[in-house]
């Protein structure tokens, strides 16, 4: 939903907020340096926070033309959580004045962002309305997220998923398929799946890593040279990783428009299920709908 017309584009958003209002609190992302990510890397995009006024002004103007149809909000841009929890409370009560009706309001978070507040605090934003967080950890594997560049490790992922869990807010957690490519893929799958494990998420999403812009940002950050996994490999890490989870009720997706093959399923309920969906696709995927390059939308 947009009913806005001074968003500074591009807009990014998860799959599963595509009835959401899209409510644009911050611009860009206050780390931008993933070397994967090229959401917020056009000059317009350099971080910034919007006007407290600004933001109470769009939700005024939001709920006048939407009254009584908006169920879901998401904050964008990248980075909400950024915020100090004062600030992020004063626009989640102003939401739940003008939308009575909500669902759930949810944002992208980084992991520095959770550890930057208090359990006491982040229970205060879930009982203002906050209640799923999109976590990219990315992957498990340390020497990749030091590689990458992401400013996390596997251990504050985890703890600051852990966190959420403790303050009543959803986590999903998106990891991304083929990240470090041939040389990386098993410890990559390995320590991702001990991530989830550890953190057991209310949701988990991959996305297979893709450079519409061009890689060469991507590859320099490989002094030993990137090969990428072609699509078979990227079925067999993805093979390797669901194998190790060990989830008791997560929600699983793979419809990220980057991905070939589509999977949805609950881990553990579905996990043997999806290991055989991905076996096929290593071996007679033309049994299977994959998606075309073409069809990925990127
Ligand atoms: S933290 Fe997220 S939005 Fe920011 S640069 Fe990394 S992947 Fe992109």
């Amino acid at each position: 939903m947009n009913p806005f017309n001074d968003y500074i584009e591009p807009v990014f958003r998860p799959p599963s907020e595509a009835d959401s209002l899209i409510l644009q609190v911050t611009n860009g992302c206050s780390w931008n340096r993933c070397a994967f990510c090229e959401m917020y890397t056009a000059p317009q995009k350099r971080f910034s926070v919007k006007r407290e006024e600004h933001v109470f002004a769009e939700i005024d103007q939001a709920a006048d033309q939407l009254a009584g149809r908006v169920r879901r909000i998401f904050l964008a841009d990248g980075d909400v959580m950024v915020l100090s929890t004062r600030r992020l409370l004063a626009i989640l009560q102003h939401i739940a004045k003008r939308f009575p009706e909500l669902n759930r309001v949810s944002s992208y978070c980084l992991p520095r962002n959770v550890a930057n507040k208090s359990v006491d605090e982040l229970k205060e934003l879930r009982d203002a309305g906050l209640k799923l967080a999109y976590v990219g950890a990315e992957s498990g594997d340390d020497a990749l997220l030091k590689l990458i560049d992401k400013g996390e490790t596997y251990t504050s992922s985890v703890e600051s998923l852990n966190k959420l869990s403790t303050a009543g807010i959803k986590s999903s957690v998106m990891i991304l398929n083929g990240l470090g490519g041939q040389h990386y893929s098993h410890q990559h799958a390995d320590n991702s799946a001990r991530l989830v494990n550890a953190s057991q998420p209310d949701y988990l999403a991959t996305l297979v890593v893709s450079f519409p812009l061009g890689e060469q940002r991507f590859r320099s950050h490989f002094p030993e040279g990137f090969q990428p996994l072609d699509q078979t490999g990227l079925f067999t890490e993805m093979e390797r990783f669901i194998a190790q989870t060990e989830l008791s009720n997560t929600i699983f997706r793979s419809d990220h428009a980057s991905n070939y093959l589509v999977l949805k399923g609950v881990l553990g309920k579905n996990k043997q299920q999806m290991l055989e969906t991905l076996r096929l696709a290593q071996s007679e995927p033309g049994k299977l709908r994959l998606r075309e390059e073409w069809q990925r939308g990127l």
